[in-house]
């Protein structure tokens, strides 16, 4: 039985091993086996590659499959946080994050009241913050003049507590923003400016009135 091929016996090998050879077949790669060192070391380098112990492969796969939810779950939990992280920080850019109102005289209207206070009177629908500066002296064009500055800041969202509470309070008082007595100021200028920026040195005043608009002069 020499005569038989090793590529022939290899070929059959797989069948061999799952027992679904004829008993002519069997017989046959059993003989060809024991005469035959390649092909007994390919059988058995096949069966190392095949070979999965009975008891375990259960307990492999479930290994497998438990990992795989682990995983599933923790990609569940991440993609959960990631929304919600996302969906907070809209929110927050919404409602929180505020945008310098750009200057209107239709909007802002700087007035004298009878009692010589100098008011900032705001006539749009609402606003998130006013910001004002106490009279300050600066040298404009050579001259010294006390001034201030403001700036009105909005959000996306016209926050509906601030209307609510305009409605309950029905005044306008909300909507007056006190800048000085009439005689200790100057003129008021609006731009928006950041007193940590000016405290630390990385804008000064002089810079920030080149850009800002001269709204109202005694
Ligand atoms: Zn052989």
């Amino acid at each position: 039985m020499k005569e038989i091929k090793c590529t022939i016996i290899q070929d059959v090998l797989p069948l061999y091993m799952d027992e679904v050879v004829s008993q002519d077949t069997k017989e046959m790669v059993d003989r060809h086996l024991k005469q035959c060192e390649t092909c007994q070391k390919e059988y058995e380098s096949m069966k190392r590659k095949l070979y999965i112990p009975a008891e375990n492969k259960d307990s492999l796969f479930d290994k497998i499959s438990k990992k795989w939810r682990k995983k599933k779950v923790m990609i569940s939990i991440v993609s959960v946080l990631a929304t919600a992280i996302t969906l907070l920080g809209a929110f927050a850019y919404v409602f929180y994050y505020e945008r310098v109102i750009p200057y209107s005289g239709n909007l802002i209207k700087i007035e004298m009241q009878n009692d010589h206070q100098l008011v900032s009177h705001y006539y749009g629908e609402s606003y998130a913050t006013v910001h004002g500066t106490h009279p300050f002296s600066l040298e404009i064009d050579g001259e010294k003049k006390n001034i201030s500055f403001i700036f009105y800041t909005k959000t996306f969202a016209d926050s509906p507590t601030r209307n609510l509470i305009k409605n309950e309070k029905n005044d306008e008082q909300e909507y007056i923003f006190k800048l000085a007595e009439s005689e200790k100021i100057d003129a008021v200028y609006y731009a928006d400016y950041d007193v940590e920026k000016i405290a630390t040195g990385k804008e000064s005043w002089d810079s920030i009135l080149k850009r800002a608009v001269l709204i109202w002069e005694k």
